[in-house]
Parts: structure tokens; C-alpha cells; sequence
């Protein structure tokens, strides 16, 4: 049998999503059999609406392909015209929108395709709920209710969507569940420009044209949170980068210092590597390095900010860590990594396990050094050096 990623769901999350997939289909297949056929009017708003969607969605999808766009969020898009649609359509031609993100889905192959049933599901949940509300056959367009609706409609899907993921994952952070405040900012822009498109397309729909620049508009500023994170993302182990770990590190040290709370910065440098690439090839050595990040995120705690410092140099700050803390963080890690096996190819191809990595840890405190970032990491620097000095595998307090 196929194993399809839905059923890999904790069970709380399985049952939630399901529900909520069965829900949207049940309400769907309702308005299908209830449904009067639409009229001509409908029908042209219908075309005006979906048209400028289309026209604005392929293009940027064209667009984002070509410059090579990975992960990408189509949702705000896809609610822009959404809410159009429900403001300014009968039942049976909002659900013929929802063929917008399902087409999307299907096409863009997806590789968590039950993620996006789930979010097609609860988004359109949200949508139906807050029509009932404004009103089933003929929604009232009044401000007071457009705010409303809007109001309810964003935070209707967010919390659809945000249940599902904490079940998915209860330890997630808050930022994974119930997003960025600039996703926020974009749930806003895009209910208000549907919000206009489908107010405008009710009196003369092939004015919703219009709205094709400030939905283009949106679509390329929901891409720019993916643009910041990889900016902020080192691309290979998937740590914060160097600059973006020195930003955050002053920020947190910022915060600790009136409350005189205890801090660490561990600098990391793996023994040896250059023989790693030399013997095995540098593939292997990436992969090392991609199995010894994951390692240090697991090992240390959830505040803890862990960053790739250079080339085979990891750095992690260390909150609320007393020395003796400390040192006993940095000995885990070096345990750990002595006991890390990493499978991957050597330079002819074969697969090759690695084995008898090790690593040396220089581990400063702001009891000593103070909450200056450069003081640490000298200090730091020079117990790492002494590390080595000891003939390696060696934490070494500065
Ligand atoms: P030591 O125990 O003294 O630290 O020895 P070492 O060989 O680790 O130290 P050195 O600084 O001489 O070499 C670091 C090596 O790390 C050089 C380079 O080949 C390797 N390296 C740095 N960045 C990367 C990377 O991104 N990928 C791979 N595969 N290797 C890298
Ligand atoms: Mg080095
Ligand atoms: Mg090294």
C-alpha cells in the first residue's frame, strides 16, 4: 500500500485535519445539490473576478518559476479573490472559485499534498461560515459588515489552520502556528483588496480589473517573509547565518544584561575536517556538516540561538546558563558528536558512513567577560584555540 504522508499525523492532528477536509466537503456538496443555477449577471461577475485572479496568479507563478522561487505563499492571492467571491457571488460560483488554489495545489506538485487539502479546507470553511453570517443568498455590503466579515474571516481561518498545526506539532513555535505578524498584515491587505474587488464587481464587474495591480502587488509581497528568511538562513546547515546569529545574539544580550541574567556563547570548530574532504570528498563533508547542525539544534534548548559561524565553526548563545551549565551543554554536544554516524558517498560515488567525527568547544560566560558580544567571542576564540592546543575533543572554559 501507498503510504501517503497524511497518515504519518499524530492521531489527535489525523482526526482534526480529516475532520475539517470532511467538514469543507460536506458543506460543499451541500451547496452543489441546494443550488439554483446562476444567472447571466452572476456568471459575468463570476468571469471578472476569476479572470483578474487568473491573469495575476499564473503571471506571478510564471514569473516566480523563472527566477527560481521555491517555496512560495499563493494563500494571500488566493484569499484576495476568495473574499471577492464571497462578498459579491451566490454560493455555487464561490465554490467554483475554490478550483483556483485546488488547481494550484495539484500543479505546483506539492510534496505535503494533505497540507494544502487541509489549508483549501479550512480556508474554505471560514469562507462558508462567515457568508452564513453576512448573509447566505444575498450578502449585505454595508462598511460595518465588510470590517466584520473580514475581521471574522481572517481569524475564523487562522484558527482553523492553527489548531491543526499545533496538533501536528505541540512544541512548534508560536511563529509556525499561528504565523508572522506580517502574515497577518498581508491576511488584512488581501481581504480588503477582495473586500473592493467584490463590492466594485456587484455593480460593474469588468471594473475588477482594476484591482490586478494591487493583487500582483500582494502576491510579490507575500513572497517577501521566504525572501527575508533565506537571507537570514545559512544555506547549507540551515542555521541562522553569521549575520543574522551577531544581530540576534546582541538582541538577546541587550535583554539579559539590566536583569543581570547568566549567558554563554560556545564556539564550536570541527577537528580535523580538512582530512574529511580530502578522504571522503567535499559532498561528505557537507553532509557532516548538515547532520552536525541538526545535532546541535536537538541537543541544546528551545531559546537557545544556534548559528553557523563560518566554515566549519557553529556558535550558540546560551540563555539562562549558569558556567556550570554551560560546560555541561558544550560536553553534551561534544559526546554527541563523537557518536555521530553520517551516511552519505564518498568521491567515487559508493556509499560511505562517517564515523569518528569530533569537535572542539571554547565556551565563554557573561559572568567573566560581561554582555558585550565581541568580548565573548574573543574570549571565547582563545578557549576554543587552547582547546585545540590540548589535542582536540576538548571543551575548554575560557
Ligand atoms: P582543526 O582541527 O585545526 O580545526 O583542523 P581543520 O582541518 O578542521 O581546520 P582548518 O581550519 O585547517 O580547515 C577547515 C576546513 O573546513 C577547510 C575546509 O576544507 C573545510 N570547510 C569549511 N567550510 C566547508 C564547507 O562548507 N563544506 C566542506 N565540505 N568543507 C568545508
Ligand atoms: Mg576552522
Ligand atoms: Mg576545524
Amino acid at each position: 500500500m501507498r503510504v501517503w504522508p497524511l497518515w504519518t499525523l499524530r492521531r489527535p492532528a489525523l482526526v482534526y485535519w480529516l475532520a475539517v477536509d470532511l467538514a469543507a466537503l460536506a458543506v460543499i456538496s451541500y451547496i452543489i445539490i441546494s443550488s439554483q443555477p446562476p444567472t447571466a449577471a452572476e456568471i459575468g461577475t463570476f468571469g471578472a473576478i476569476g479572470g483578474t485572479a487568473g491573469f495575476v496568479i499564473i503571471g506571478s507563478s510564471i514569473y516566480s518559476h523563472r527566477i527560481g522561487e521555491d517555496e512560495r505563499n499563493p494563500w494571500a492571492a488566493h484569499l484576495c479573490y476568495l473574499t471577492a467571491g464571497m462578498v459579491a457571488l451566490p454560493c455555487n460560483l464561490m465554490v467554483l472559485l475554490l478550483f483556483g488554489p485546488a488547481l494550484h495545489g495539484v500543479l505546483s506538485h506539492r510534496l505535503e499534498s494533505h497540507r494544502w487539502v487541509f489549508t483549501l479546507s479550512a480556508t474554505a470553511l471560514a469562507l462558508f461560515g462567515t457568508r452564513s453570517i453576512i448573509g447566505w443568498e444575498e450578502p449585505r455590503t454595508g462598511i460595518a459588515t465588510m470590517v466584520f466579515a473580514s475581521t471574522v474571516l481572517l481569524v475564523l481561518r487562522a484558527a482553523l489552520i492553527a489548531i491543526g498545526l499545533k496538533l501536528r506539532s505541540p512544541a512548534a513555535h508560536r511563529d509556525e502556528v499561528v504565523g508572522e505578524p506580517i502574515d497577518a498584515v498581508l491576511g488584512v491587505v488581501a481581504v480588503s483588496i477582495g473586500g473592493l474587488m467584490g463590492f466594485v464587481a456587484t455593480a460593474m464587474p469588468v471594473h475588477v480589473l482594476m484591482a490586478a495591480a494591487p493583487m500582483a502587488l500582494l502576491e510579490r509581497a507575500a513572497q517577501l517573509p521566504q525572501w527575508r528568511r533565506s537571507a537570514q538562513r545559512d544555506a547549507k546547515t540551515g542555521l541562522a547565518n553569521a549575520v543574522h546569529w551577531d544581530g540576534r545574539a546582541r538582541y538577546e544580550l541587550s535583554k539579559a544584561r539590566p536583569r543581570s541574567r547568566p549567558m554563554a556563547v560556545m564556539l564550536l570548530d570541527l577537528d580535523h575536517f580538512k582530512r574529511v574532504n580530502d578522504r571522503v570528498g567535499h559532498l561528505a563533508g557537507d553532509a557532516a556538516l548538515s547532520a552536525i547542525a541538526l545535532l546541535l539544534t536537538g541537543t541544546v534548548r528551545r531559546g537557545d540561538l544556534v548559528g553557523r559561524f563560518g566554515g566549519e565553526e557553529f556558535v550558540v548563545l546560551l540563555p539562562d546558563a549558569e558556567p556550570a551549565v554551560a560546560r555541561s551543554v558544550a560536553q553534551r554536544v561534544r559526546l554527541a558528536v563523537a557518536d555521530l554516524s553520517v551516511d552519505t558517498v564518498d568521491t567515487g560515488g559508493r556509499e560511505h558512513r562517517l564515523t569518528g567525527l569530533t569537535v572542539s568547544i571554547g565556551v565563554s560566560t557573561t559572568q567573566r567577560f560581561g554582555y558585550e558580544l565581541p568580548d565573548l567571542l574573543v574570549a571565547a576564540d582563545s578557549a576554543l584555540l587552547a582547546a585545540k592546543g590540548y589535542g582536540r575533543n576538548v571543551v575548554e572554559m575560557a
